[in-house]
């Protein structure tokens, strides 16, 4: 049996053995005593690049995202977020269950909230209507295709948050990939966002773990309300350690991704199962499937190739590229696309 080619997301990836044994060696201590360096180390690491105060650990960027959400919102608020957004999507419906806040969805382009589009959805004072709170942004937007916000772009929005009074979270779950897509400056997020959820576990290769950014103060309650969903963790500074590893040799990599998805990019094009493909910005490549076929088609017919990949939709499909993906496996990737017969 011919080895996988797996493109179904940038979650698959394995611990590199540079990763385990900076894990093996990691000093850990008691973290929901305080008492763990590692996490310490990690939260700290993090913090500093985006210039926040302030870091915590947590098992998932979901968790990371819920929290945030839960200390910008009273029950009854509303959170204004793209329709296609991951908290709104994907969260299980933590927004209602965990903040009991309501949902305002916009249509951005590919995901992409503007102050034009969220200045008037933004609820007047009046009994009537739920208290406009929060906007999330989402960077990359996953559903968007892996598209990005440039600096300019959220300057925008968090001008008009700040005039309205309004708290701004970003799910930056592949925000690395942004970062090195557009040059932006991590350190200039900080300015702008009052919480940031970054993913240790996307493109950035650690097995496990996100942390939520924030003011001192805003994750001195973040902590509490982690504590409540069950998500204070002991010896954690074994998962912090990998993610500290992944900062330090796994981001300016991330370039390397982008490469691979243009060049599946640009032979999916090519074929006739393909119809259109949205342009790549990142490690994401979605393709829309040519009018006789199904999505669910294409991929078990790149599926019994060797190649596996996600529909997203009955006429979409998702590949994602990521650290255990080499140049050979894209070469090998376009061989099997130029050549499928679906
Ligand atoms: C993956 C992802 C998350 C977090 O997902 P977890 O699986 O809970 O870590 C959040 N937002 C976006 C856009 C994502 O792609």
């Amino acid at each position: 049996m011919e080895q996988k080619i797996d493109f179904r997301s940038d979650t698959v990836t394995k611990p590199t053995l540079g990763m385990l044994d900076a894990m093996l060696s990691a000093k850990v201590g008691d973290d929901v005593y305080g008492e763990d360096e590692t996490v310490i180390a990690l939260e700290a690491k993090l913090a500093n690049i985006f210039h926040m105060e302030a870091g915590l650990f947590c098992p998932s960027g979901t968790m990371t995202n819920q929290i945030a959400i839960k200390c910008f919102t009273q029950p009854m608020d509303e959170v204004i977020c793209d329709q296609t957004a991951h908290v709104y999507r994907y969260e299980g419906g933590g927004i209602a269950y965990n903040s009991m806040a309501s949902v305002r969805l916009l249509n951005g382009e590919r995901g992409i909230l503007t102050p034009e589009l969220i200045e008037p959805e933004i609820n007047a004072d009046d009994v009537h209507y739920p208290k406009t709170n929060l906007v999330v942004l989402e960077n990359t937007v996953n559903k968007g295709g892996g598209k990005c916000y440039h600096l300019d772009q959220i300057e925008a929005t968090h001008n008009l948050c700040a005039i309205k009074g309004l708290k701004l979270h970003l799910d930056g779950a592949r925000i690395f990939n942004a970062l090195v897509a557009t040059g932006d400056k991590a350190a200039a997020y900080g300015h702008y966002f009052d919480g940031i959820s970054v993913c240790l576990s996307k493109g950035l290769g650690a097995p496990v773990g996100s942390v939520l950014l924030g003011s001192s103060s805003m994750i001195k309650q973040a902590r509490r309300i982690r504590k409540v969903l069950g998500g204070g963790m002991r010896q954690a500074g074994f998962l912090a350690a990998a993610g500290i590893y992944a900062l330090d040799h796994h981001v300016d990599r991330l370039a390397e991704d982008h490469l691979h998805a243009k060049a599946l990019a640009h032979a999916l094009a090519q074929t006739d199962y393909v119809a259109q493909v949205t342009p790549v910005e990142t490690n994401i490549v979605l393709f829309e499937v040519a009018n006789k076929f199904s999505a669910d088609e294409v991929v078990r017919a790149l599926g019994r190739k060797g190649i596996l990949c996600n529909a997203t939709s009955a006429k979409t499909v998702r590949l994602v590229t990521h650290l255990d993906i080499s140049p050979a496996m894209i070469d090998q990737a376009i061989e099997v696309i130029d050549t499928l017969d679906v």
